[in-house]
Formats: C-alpha cells, sequence, structure tokens
C-alpha cells in the first residue's frame, strides 16, 4: 500500500511494491528509467469556450510508451507511480515539458488571444512540502507565466490533506490558478469548499453523460454553475461527448468545455494545427485516435 503519510525513502516505497506482485518491481523499474530514457509523452486535451469556438486552455495528459507493453494510459501507471514515489520525478518531467511546449505556442499566438495550461497534480505530489517552490522554480526557469498555469486536482486530495492548502496559496500569491478535478464525485462538504483555496470547478464527465436523459444529473450540472457564481469560481464542463451536450451545457450557463466532440487528447503537432483554425471550423474537427484513451 501506498505510505500517505511522511516522506517514506525510496527503499521503503520499493519495499511495499514488492511485497504486493512480482511483476510490479519489473514495471517499476522501467518506470523508474521511462522519464531518462525519453519514453513519457505528452498529450494535449483542448478546452473550447463554448461560445466562440476559442481554444483557450490545453490540459497535458500523460502517456508512457513503454518498450514492450506499447503505450500506456495514466491509469495503467500513475497509481505504481505514487505508490513508489516516481510520481514526485515524473510530476516534475510533465511541468518542465508542458510548459515548454505551451511557452512555444503561446508566442505564436496572434494579439489577443491567450493560451492557458493545465496540469494534473496527485495527492503524493501535493504530500511535499517543497511542491510549491518547485513548482515556482520551473516557471521561472522555463520562463512561463503563472498566470498563465492551472494546477488539477481532486477534492479529496484537498480535503485528506490540509497541508497542502498553504502550497497552494503560495502558488495562488503568484496567479497560478487551483482546479477542483472531477468536481461532484468526491465528498467534500460545501463548508469546505468555502474555504479551500480554489479558483475553477470542473463538473465530472459523469454529470455531462446523459444530461438530457437524467433530470437529476441535469440539476447537478445547474447547482454546481450557480455554486461556482457564489463562490466567484470559473467552471469547466469535462467529457462533451456530442453537440447536444454542449448546447445543453451552454443553456445551463457553462462556458467553458473539454471533451471528445471537441477533441480527444492530441499530440502536440495536432495542437498546433489547431491554434491557427477559426473558430467555425471547431464542431466539425476531425479528431485523431488517442490509443491509450
Ligand atoms: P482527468 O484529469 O480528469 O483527465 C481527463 C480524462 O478524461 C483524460 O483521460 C481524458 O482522455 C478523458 N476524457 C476527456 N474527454 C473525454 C470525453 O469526452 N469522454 C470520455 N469518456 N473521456 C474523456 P486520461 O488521459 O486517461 O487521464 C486519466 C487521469 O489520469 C486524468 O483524469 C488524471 O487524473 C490522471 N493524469 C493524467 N495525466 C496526469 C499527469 O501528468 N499527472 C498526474 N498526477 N495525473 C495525470
Ligand atoms: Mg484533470
Ligand atoms: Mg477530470
Ligand atoms: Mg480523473
Amino acid at each position: 500500500a501506498a505510505k500517505r503519510r511522511g516522506t517514506p525513502s525510496w527503499a521503503e516505497y520499493t519495499a511495499d511494491a514488492m511485497d504486493a506482485e512480482q511483476a510490479v518491481p519489473a514495471l517499476a523499474d522501467d518506470l523508474a528509467r521511462a522519464a531518462d530514457a525519453g519514453q513519457l509523452r505528452l498529450l494535449y486535451q483542448p478546452i473550447v469556450a463554448l461560445e466562440s469556438g476559442d481554444l483557450v486552455a490545453v490540459e497535458a495528459l500523460v502517456r508512457w510508451q513503454h518498450p514492450t507493453r506499447g503505450l500506456l494510459g495514466p491509469d495503467a501507471f500513475i497509481p505504481l507511480a505514487e505508490q513508489t514515489g516516481l510520481i514526485h520525478g515524473i510530476g516534475g518531467w510533465v511541468l518542465r515539458e508542458a510548459c515548454r511546449q505551451v511557452g512555444a505556442w503561446q508566442a505564436e499566438l496572434p494579439p489577443g488571444r491567450s493560451l492557458h495550461l493545465s496540469v494534473n497534480l496527485s495527492p503524493i505530489q501535493l504530500e511535499r512540502p517543497a511542491l510549491a517552490d518547485e513548482i515556482l522554480e520551473v516557471l521561472e526557469r522555463e520562463g512561463f507565466d503563472p498566470r498563465a498555469l492551472v494546477v488539477e486536482m481532486t477534492e479529496s486530495a484537498l480535503v485528506d490533506d490540509r497541508s497542502a492548502v498553504p502550497q497552494l496559496e503560495r502558488l495562488r500569491a503568484r496567479g497560478v490558478r487551483v482546479a477542483l478535478d472531477d468536481f461532484g464525485t468526491g465528498y467534500s462538504s460545501l463548508r469546505y469548499l468555502t474555504r479551500l483555496p480554489v479558483d475553477i470547478l470542473k463538473l465530472d464527465r459523469c454529470f455531462v453523460a446523459d444530461l438530457s436523459g437524467d433530470p437529476e444529473r441535469a440539476a447537478v450540472a445547474e447547482a454546481v454553475i450557480r455554486l461556482s457564481q457564489i463562490l466567484h469560481m470559473d467552471t469547466v464542463a469535462e467529457g462533451i461527448e456530442d453537440p447536444a451536450q454542449a448546447t445543453e451545457l451552454t443553456l445551463l450557463g457553462y462556458r467553458t468545455a473539454q471533451g471528445f466532440h471537441f477533441a480527444r487528447p492530441l499530440p502536440a503537432g495536432d495542437v498546433e494545427a489547431l491554434l491557427h483554425r477559426s473558430a467555425a471550423e471547431w464542431p466539425s474537427l476531425p479528431t485523431a485516435l488517442d490509443p491509450a484513451a
């Protein structure tokens, strides 16, 4: 099991992993070398403004091109990375690589346009007291505007570990924004929500699926919009797969959304083409296949 408190040594983590299964240590060894071996990849999923169709942000989503097992999605290795402590190195690589790439895109944008970057943080990363300083250091080194960065985490990550709060406050003081990922699926009480350092609620895709078929889900989607307005937070609706969902969410008051309807997580080269498309072309976008999705 993962050690979730304190900062256990790498050896302790490895011992835990070895107890678990025979195959796991081998995979953990591979994972320890993955970043240096150049096997980690980033895909970028567009986040669009519902009204204009403008691509306003991208979420960086990690993949592992394993030498024998093929392209692995995060569900296949992030839990192992968390158990072994390798998540710290992987998370650092993700942030550096994403800032470098998105920074290059920002430099090419026409005047008046902006592009934000969302990066996911694991609860294990949040336990590390130096995390905020490390993130700010990367931003500084890459020359990336902190106001264009969003860090995403689940609500349980924040409620379970209150020590993350001062770190997030340090990031926010520099302009970094904090998003609660998969919002609505955790258990944070509304009382917590008013006190957490949060700027954006990402409505979980389970409320978006079957939006028109299930009045209760639609009611939750609407309640989240109202809540965000009261708490002065922004929202992003996740998992939009068809035009009806996009329309319905727009009517409910959502202004920003993400999902296969707009684009799947894409390799950097494919995002470049989208950056230069006009808004009207969005609904007919050809979506590249993400083999690991
Ligand atoms: P997430 O942060 O909630 O990311 C959104 C996930 O939903 C992505 O899966 C994306 O491919 C998927 N998705 C997006 N639009 C749609 C849609 O319309 N329909 C459906 N069915 N799915 C959609 P992915 O890339 O497999 O990532 C899964 C999770 O792995 C992420 O969930 C995030 O929690 C975690 N993750 C990904 N990259 C990183 C990373 O660099 N670091 C950490 N710590 N976690 C990561
Ligand atoms: Mg996310
Ligand atoms: Mg999510
Ligand atoms: Mg998720």
